[in-house]
């Protein structure tokens, strides 16, 4: 029955994705790089131009009719977010650029207010360049130290060395939900769990959750958690840094400018209050907007049969593809999202990658902006198929067909 359901659903959702009727090379699009940017459906679309061709108006300070709609809606949008990853308060909702703006946030503002001389940060290997360069930026302009919870060779993190790591002068963890570049579902309650009971606080990069499952920042407890919209379905140019109240209140502005402030003096500036304080200069309201819309389609959907209907499209493909001569994984821990890294014989992923292109099939190849992870395996990249809940078995077949053909062109 589930599976009854999934099918129909699968159909009925590509259906509103308008990029995706397109054709490349005279094929049929299969499109496989979702870790990199998800499609968007018309919905999200259609609120993006009717944002610019109905209620454009700078928000918040606005006496006049559009500027009062745009802040309504704007703030709806934040509502939307609160109770999507249920969050207990809207104004821990803070809208940014994307995850890195909200990494960085964290990491500039967590960081001003609590790190000093020798203190300690902890990531893992797996994360995303997003989720090391901050905090490395931080180390040097603090002379605090950057500790590493290492992996196995399946890509799953060492929770015996992780707990090894806390010291008195760990003051946060920052690690990725779900890794990119090998699918890995940490498990992020537990990592959460031992933080706390060495009182360190954790952010959660949830970059590639978000989409995928099901996120209750309250039942993780995380510290912050922060996404993307575009990898969503919404918008590029929008994300979110959820923080807990007691941080965010004692926390530092990261960027100063127009509306984080309460009242500006030569002498001396006081900042506005929760979300504003972090939320400097004009916002893009149009792309919050598009956000709300893309949650209320993935929630009409159902975010636990987007996680099914992925689960089933990562097991039917894993299984094809061992089959071809010369296949290697990389990333095979027992949670994994719909994430498919792997490498053929000796090929080298980039030509992989274009041979697929020129049968229809996008897939991401390189470093997938982790390079620890290939460091890790001793690899210059991978080829990376990810999922969305738009994708079907035809698009997985198609994919497998076009390994098969790469590999025999290059073997
Ligand atoms: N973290 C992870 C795990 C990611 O996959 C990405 C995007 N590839 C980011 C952070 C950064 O996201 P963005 O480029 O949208 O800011």
């Amino acid at each position: 029955m589930a599976l009854i359901e999934a099918n129909i659903c699968r159909k009925m959702n590509r259906e509103d994705f308008p990029i995706l009727k397109q054709q490349v090379y005279n094929r049929p699009m299969v499109y496989l790089d979702n870790a990199a940017t998800t499609q968007k459906p018309q919905v999200v679309i259609d609120a993006l131009s009717g944002y610019y061709e109905t209620i454009n108006s700078n928000i918040h300070r606005g006496v006049h009719y559009l500027s009062q709609i745009a802040t309504n809606e704007f703030e709806v949008a934040r509502r939307c977010v609160q109770q999507f990853i249920n969050a207990a308060h809207d104004y821990e909702i803070i809208f940014t650029r994307g995850a890195t703006e909200a990494i960085n946030l964290v990491a500039a503002s967590f960081g001003r207010t609590y790190i000093q001389a020798g203190d300690e940060i902890i990531v893992s290997e797996m994360e995303h360049h997003s989720n090391i360069v901050p905090w490395q930026f931080l180390c040097e302009d603090r002379g605090a130290v950057l500790k590493v919870i290492p992996m196995n060779d399946d890509g799953v993190l060492d929770m015996e060395a992780y707990e090894k790591l806390f010291t008195a002068k760990t003051k946060i963890v920052a690690v990725a939900h779900i890794s990119n570049a090998l699918g890995t579902i940490n498990e992020v309650g537990k990592l959460t769990e031992i933080a706390h009971a060495h009182q360190v606080p954790v952010m959660l990069d949830g970059a590639q959750a978000v989409a995928h499952e099901p996120v209750d920042v309250q039942a993780l407890d995380c510290d912050f958690y922060c996404f993307s919209g575009h990898k969503m379905y919404a918008p590029m140019g929008v994300g979110v840094m959820y923080g807990k109240e007691r941080w965010l209140n004692e926390m530092k502005p990261y960027q100063g400018g127009g509306e984080m402030i309460s009242n500006v003096t030569f002498a001396k500036t006081t900042y506005n209050e929760l979300p504003f304080k972090f939320e400097a200069g004009t916002p893009s309201v149009g792309d919050v907007i598009g956000l709300r819309k893309a949650i209320e389609y993935m929630q009409g959907i159902g975010i636990e049969k987007i996680r099914a209907h992925e689960e089933e499209l990562l097991h039917y493909t894993t299984e094809a593809l061992a089959a071809v001569p010369g296949m290697r994984f990389i990333g095979t821990a027992p949670r994994k999202a719909a994430v498919i890294s792997f490498l053929i014989g000796n090929s080298h992923p980039y030509d992989v990658g274009v041979l697929l292109d020129h049968q229809g099939v996008a897939v991401r190849t390189g470093h997938h902006c982790a390079q620890p992870v290939m460091d890790h395996y001793g690899i210059p990249g991978t080829v990376r198929a990810s999922f969305a809940l738009y994708n079907t078995k035809e698009d997985a077949d198609l994919l497998v067909k076009a390994v098969i053909k790469a590999q025999t062109m290059l073997s």
